[in-house]
């Protein structure tokens, strides 16, 4: 008997494999450390604004997240009308696969790119082309060496997850420079608000002066959102229209938006996250360096720690602070077998973990 067969590219597909849900041993506390959640939460303004729509939830929200994109806009020197919400930023990167992307075409990724870029562009038929990073961070000019005729786009986090590692602004542009006009580069900001560095830039620049560049944000991470699913873009009016006819008309909910513009108003909540996170990310890559184990650091609000690949290894680590329970997040699926990521988490559970990989690594 015939029975439905998915589209062509779908069964290609690893399903995406989320951050571990944590189980430890009875009378361990629990730190889940393996989805890059802030151990802050939102602001407890954003919690406020979600409890005040409660009385209306048999409304429809506002189907263009107007009270969103206006707040965005005034927190970024943006034309709310070159912005677009959705639910979380991976609705809006399927939603750019959809608009740009069909069979046959290619579309580029690095080596340790952001696992929902394959799986978008592989969702419409197209194909996901890998270029090799360097030393764990985007190499540019692998990117163009990629690009053929059938390439329409290009995704690149920046920072990356779950590298942690960025590609400074002047290459960025000499990536936009270097490639055709018709690929579309997605810049994915998530981890923005944590970087503090000086040749560091979102790209919103390379949005406004060019007709083929969008910026892709979250208020997942920083902000502590996740659970609401609130995520934005801002690029080129005509690709904002574009998107705008396939998008769901109501693809935001009431809560979330306003608990969205809550948070984005609360700029010492985020003031506050953003300096605690480069302090422990500090303190963390010395004290597990000191343990003999390579961290990568990164400008985001995670480390990437690496083990040897025989002895100590990565899944031995794993599933010792897993039994502590502090549950970081394992990489073989995104080709690094060896690493661990850790989210940086509360002060007890960064002490937690640095004692528990001591104590790994002397045997006990
Ligand atoms: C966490 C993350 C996002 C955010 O996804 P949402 O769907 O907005 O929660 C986007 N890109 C990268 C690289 C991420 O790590």
């Amino acid at each position: 008997m015939s029975r439905p067969v998915p589209n062509p590219g779908i069964l290609d597909i690893a399903p995406y494999t989320p951050g571990k849900s944590p189980v430890a041993e009875p009378g361990r506390k629990v730190f889940k450390l393996s989805a890059n959640e802030t151990p802050f939460g939102p602001s407890p303004k954003a919690i406020e604004a979600f409890k005040n729509v409660a009385a209306h939830l048999e409304d429809y929200p506002e189907g263009t997240s107007r009270v969103l994109r206006e707040a965005i806009g005034r927190s970024f020197g943006l034309d709310p009308n070159r912005i677009i919400c959705g639910a979380g930023s991976d609705e809006i990167l399927n939603l750019l696969a959809h608009t740009y992307l069909s069979q046959g075409d290619e579309a580029i990724s690095t080596t340790h790119g952001f696992l929902v870029y394959p799986i978008a562009t592989m969702a419409v038929g197209a194909k996901n082309v890998v270029a090799q990073e360097t030393n764990l961070t985007c190499n540019v000019d692998a990117i163009l060496n990629a690009v053929t005729p059938k390439t329409k786009l290009v995704w690149l986090a920046n920072p990356n997850n779950p590298t942690g590692t960025y590609v400074p602004f002047d290459e960025v542009k000499r990536l936009r420079a270097g490639l055709p006009s018709h690929v579309l580069l997605v810049l994915d900001a998530a981890y923005s608000d944590y970087v503090s560095r000086n040749d560091y830039e979102m790209g919103i620049e390379l949005v406004a002066t060019t007709e083929n560049t969008v910026v892709t944000h979250t208020f997942s991470k920083i902000h502590g959102l996740a659970a609401l699913r609130v995520g934005w873009m801002f690029g080129p009016e005509h690709i904002i229209d574009a998107v705008n006819r396939i998008r769901g008309p109501f693809n935001v909910s009431t809560p979330a938006m306003y608990a969205a513009v809550a948070a984005i108003e609360d700029t010492a909540h985020q003031a506050m996250s953003k300096q605690f996170t480069e302090t422990w990310r500090n303190w963390l890559s010395e004290e597990i360096g000191k343990l003999g184990l390579k961290v990568t650091p990164g400008v985001a609000n995670f480390v990437l720690i690496h083990f040897p690949e025989n002895g100590k290894t990565a899944d031995e680590a794993d599933a010792y602070l897993t039994k502590r329970g502090l549950v970081l997040r394992a990489l073989k699926n995104y080709r690094l077998p060896h690493s661990l990521r850790m989210t940086i988490g509360t002060e007890e559970a960064n002490r937690l973990v640095v004692e528990g990989l001591r104590d790994f690594m002397a045997g006990k």
